[in-house]
């Protein structure tokens, strides 16, 4: 490819490598000049080209046919002719070129297919034949180019998104430079007017504003941001000045990671792609024995050029890869990242979700309605030793500590020494003493007794909080209870769920059981498992595939992870801000609505359905289209328009899917 000019920003650069890998994969084999090793740079100046001479070729083959009808008799027949003959070799020469190519690489393609009629079309001296053949198979070409562009162009709207140029500021004074994207690196400042859309990741450094972020979660509405709040590129600053320090550039942006997962998933294959892929060695061979067939029983050429034109099977070729793009895009849009194409198939057919509490069927923003110091000690000190020992934690838990140290004005200071143990808690060493804050039955592990302090009530007013334990080397000082709310979507997602015939809704948590309750309760969920560690929770979703059942696990990536790569589908919601949880997940969801879920696998379902009457149509056109050919109902023109209105059919029939869940995106959560 030609080396990005400078004002290219990287994604420009990078998007027109990668859609061309997945032309190579999926494009229609008989359809030479569409895959015939079209590089990625220039494709659009190349098929601007086919255009024309296609339009030229295919006005001259029109004329020779009006010609024959509104003049034959008074003008010299040749001269009609030489009309279609014209049109016929300027239409035909990039097919025949591109099978001759596919013969000396030793590739028996399709292409040998359509040269073949064409040359036979050429031999019994009809050219309006070869031209109309030639021509419609440009066209149907054209149409499914349309198609692998339509998935370029979701990516490129991606990129344009970011814009080319940043206002840097001077360290130390207040001047601005504007300065390309590609020259900024992390720790820069740059300063965005309201309007503007941000050009790279970054934290608010001053100013405040609201954001649009519905490029990447495909939720409208938009979020207030203050300083300390992370932005991201390609994301939209609406109202305020605000500076920010670039923390990610480039393709390390989330943005830049969106599209590669969409390119990546572009590329992936179904199981059947691939067996497409390995039995298609067999198919021209099939149908040139065929043909042969016909020729020594029929003597019709004609039928020949008809049989060997109706089997190229550009509509079977494209039925499923169609389906799978239109279905990436249109979920790209609700902030819903599908890795593979493969988990679209799966989640057809999920019949279990598996939900994590903290993060995912709440909000995951937890305050504290208790500090239950042991005799002797503290408030103070219990919020302190807590605050210090998890001030480098990222799980919900430590913010909600911090923010109540910082409100009520107690010092902490941070750990020199830290751990965390997934699921337990975490350890940290500050000055002399190991502090430890975590489940109850993991200080007893570490050989804690937490008996002598009153245990959190279970029931009541006060039943149902998220409890850690604080500790202090031997001795523990107390625990803390902490409250989530339970998110707006979550009744309405569940019960969607219900209608779409999910029959198993589990709740897995690393929380206390009477925590757990509370939200099961709530949702309806009467399967609950309380106190798992993450370890317990893989063999759990390993227990429900083993009944077989596809499973969906969702989570938020905080000490869930494992479970979400153990699941059938993992699905990770607000994945907007964590690596973590986009890496082990098979969906990310850029943003937090549940309601997302069960779009999805109505989108996986219809999705499937689609495909299901894609195939079904291009093997009708091929085995119905087939038989008529060899009898010799249809002629070789027939066969051309059956071939390329097949084909155009399917190509709509896919795009259907690109509008679905329009509702979703104008609808903003409820509450939320
Ligand atoms: P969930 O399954 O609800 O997401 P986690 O697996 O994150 O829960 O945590 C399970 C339990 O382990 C928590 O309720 C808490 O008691 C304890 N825990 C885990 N990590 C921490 C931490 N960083 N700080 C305090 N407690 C923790
Ligand atoms: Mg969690």
């Amino acid at each position: 490819m030609l080396m990005p000019s400078r004002t290219e920003s990287w994604s420009a650069a990078d998007a027109h490598e990668a859609p061309d890998g997945h032309r190579h994969s999926h494009g229609c084999a008989c359809c030479g000049p569409a895959t015939g090793g079209a590089a990625g740079h220039g494709h659009q100046h190349e098929s601007l080209l086919r255009f024309g001479t296609a339009i030229t070729g295919g006005l001259l083959v029109l004329n020779s046919y009006l010609a024959e009808w509104f003049f034959s008799g008074r003008i010299d027949p040749f001269a009609i002719d030489l009309s279609a003959i014209a049109g016929a070799v300027i239409l035909g020469a990039p097919i025949l070129w591109s099978a001759v190519k596919d013969l000396v690489r030793g590739k028996v393609y399709m292409n040998e297919l359509v040269a073949l009629a064409i040359l036979a079309s050429f031999a019994i001296q009809d050219f309006r034949t070869a031209g109309t053949v030639a021509f419609l198979m440009l066209l149907t070409i054209a149409v499914e180019q349309r198609t692998a562009i339509g998935a370029e162009a979701s990516i490129e709207a991606l990129i344009r998104l970011t814009p080319r140029q940043a206002r840097r500021l001077r360290p130390g004074g207040g001047d601005e430079d504007m300065v390309d994207v590609l020259d900024l690196r992390v720790g820069d400042i740059c300063r965005l007017r309201p309007g503007e859309n941000f050009p790279v990741d970054g934290v608010i450094t001053s100013g405040a504003t609201s954001v649009n972020q519905a490029s990447i979660t495909g939720e409208s509405l938009p979020v207030d941001k203050a300083v300390d709040a992370e932005v991201y590129a390609g994301t939209q600053n609406l109202t305020g000045l605000v500076d920010i320090r670039v923390t990610r550039v480039g393709r390390d942006t989330t943005l830049g990671k969106v599209r590669d997962l969409i390119v990546a998933a572009e590329g992936s294959r179904l199981p059947m792609m691939r067996m497409i892929d390995r039995y298609v060695g067999f198919y021209t061979p099939t149908v040139l024995t065929i043909a042969a067939l016909v020729w020594f029983f029929s003597r019709d050429l004609s039928r020949v050029i008809a049989v060997l034109v109706i089997s190229c099977p550009c509509a079977l070729v494209i039925a499923t890869p169609s389906a799978m793009i239109a279905a990436l895009s249109a979920a790209a849009r609700l902030g819903i990242l599908i890795k593979d194409i493969s988990h679209i198939e799966l989640a057809a057919r999920i019949r279990s979700v598996v939900f994590d509490k903290t993060g995912t069927l709440t909000e995951g923003v937890l305050e504290v309605v208790k500090l239950h110091p042991a005799p002797g000690i503290e408030l103070a000190e219990l919020l302190a030793a807590a605050t210090a020992a998890e001030a480098h934690s990222n799980h919900p838990a430590a913010a909600a500590l911090r923010r109540l140290a910082e409100q009520a004005g107690v010092n902490w200071s941070d750990p020199a020494e830290y751990e965390e143990v997934p699921g337990k808690g975490v350890r940290a060493r500050s000055g002399a003493d190991t502090l430890r804050v975590g489940r109850a039955s993991w200080l007893g592990e570490c050989g804690l007794r937490t008996e002598g302090v009153e245990a959190p009530p279970e029931d009541g007013e006060q039943g149902g909080m998220s409890v850690v334990y604080v500790a202090s080397n031997e001795r523990v000082l107390g625990w803390i209870g902490m409250r989530d709310k339970i998110r707006p979507a979550a009744r309405a997602a569940l019960d969607e769920l219900r209608q779409l015939g999910v029959r198993r809704l589990c709740l897995v948590t690393g929380d206390n059981a009477a925590a757990a309750r509370l939200v099961a309760d709530k949702l309806g969920v009467s399967d609950v498992r309380a106190g798992c560690l993450p370890q317990e929770k893989v063999e759990f979703v390993n227990e429900l595939k083993r009944r077989g059942e596809v499973v969906a696990v969702v989570g938020d990536g905080v000490n869930d992870a494992p479970a979400l790569a153990a699941g059938d589908v993992g699905v990770a919601m607000g994945a907007i801000g964590s690596d973590v949880a986009v890496q082990s997940a098979s969906v990310a969801l850029m943003n937090n609505d549940l309601r997302r879920l069960p779009f999805l696998i109505r989108l996986s379902r219809r999705t499937q359905t689609l495909m299901n009457q894609n195939l079904s149509l291009g093997l009708l056109v091929i085995v119905g289209g087939l038989y008529l050919s060899t009898i010799g109902v249809v002629t070789p023109v027939i066969a051309a328009l059956l071939h390329c209105v097949g084909t155009i059919l399917i190509v709509f029939n896919s795009a259907r899917l690109v509008r679905s869940g329009e509702e979703l995106e104008a609808s903003p959560p409820p509450g939320g």
